[in-house]
């Protein structure tokens, strides 16, 4: 999908929300989302509408589930004074900002002014798909965690960019990072296997998470299997767990 041009101090969002992490090591802990559009792949689970919309919705407090809208591009300068407003209003409250998606890297050239800038107000944690190690580079140090994705043929329906992901697992692993793998009744062992090996090889210290896909907003992955595949996989990466969507269970965005 060609990224429309956008001035570097302007980007195509689609959400921002205050709400509580459900996924990875950072689960539990309140955050501040960034919903990015646009991404560069097509996975066939994807649930994020990431096409970039007129309108860029915002909450109107953290929390609160009431929303309104800004027309996109949004601002740097529009968004930097909502989000110190937020953070101003309740200290304390908020761990961290969630840059995700879509592909927040897709939007790199506006990300080399936001990111910085972001960065003043609260540490930063990108979600992505592990995909554009060019674009990660320039970020790295202003990036408190890093959670990517490995894609594997089975639930995107695209083959796995192997290559793009060790690239960019070599970049990440010296920042807190961990890697994802969404796994279903679709996902062959041996691909699991492939992913531990690789986290193994390039990023020994690096948590690998095996996230059982969610469906109608349930894990849609039997137990037995998931125990299964677990054991397989930390024989080769012991540095392993298994985390579900669970802000899904709470009704959470
Ligand atoms: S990388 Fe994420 S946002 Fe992009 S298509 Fe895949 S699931 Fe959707």
């Amino acid at each position: 999908m060609p990224v429309p041009v956008t001035p570097k101090t302007e980007a195509q969002l689609l959400e921002v929300f205050s709400s509580i992490q459900g996924e990875g090591l950072l689960i539990g802990c309140r955050q501040i989302f960034l919903r990015f559009a646009l991404c560069n792949l097509d996975c066939s689970y994807c649930d994020t509408p990431f096409a970039p919309a007129d309108d860029c919705r915002i909450e109107d407090a953290p929390g609160s589930g009431q929303f309104r809208t800004l027309p996109n591009p949004v601002s740097l300068e529009t968004l930097t004074n909502i989000l110190s407003a937020w953070c101003g209003k309740i200290p304390g409250l908020h761990h961290s900002i969630s840059l995700t998606g879509g592909e927040p890297l897709v939007q790199l050239s506006s990300l080399l002014d936001w990111v910085p800038a972001l960065a003043e107000i609260l540490p930063l944690h990108l979600e992505t798909n592990g995909t554009l190690p060019d674009a990660l580079e320039p970020l790295l140090p202003h990036l408190e965690w890093i959670s990517m994705d490995i894609k594997l043929a089975s639930m995107s329906g695209t083959p796995t960019p192997w290559q793009a992901h060790s690239n960019f697992l070599a970049l990440a692993r010296d920042r807190n990072c961990l890697v994802k793998v969404v796994v279903g009744e679709e996902t062959a062992p041996r691909e699991v296997e492939n992913a531990a090996r690789m986290v193994h090889e390039v990023g020994p210290d690096v948590p690998l998470i095996l996230q059982p896909v969610t469906r109608d907003g349930r894990v849609g992955f039997p137990a037995r299997a998931l125990l299964d595949l677990q054991e397989r996989a930390a024989q080769i990466h012991p540095h392993l767990r298994v985390i579900p969507q669970t802000h899904q269970f709470m009704g959470l965005l």
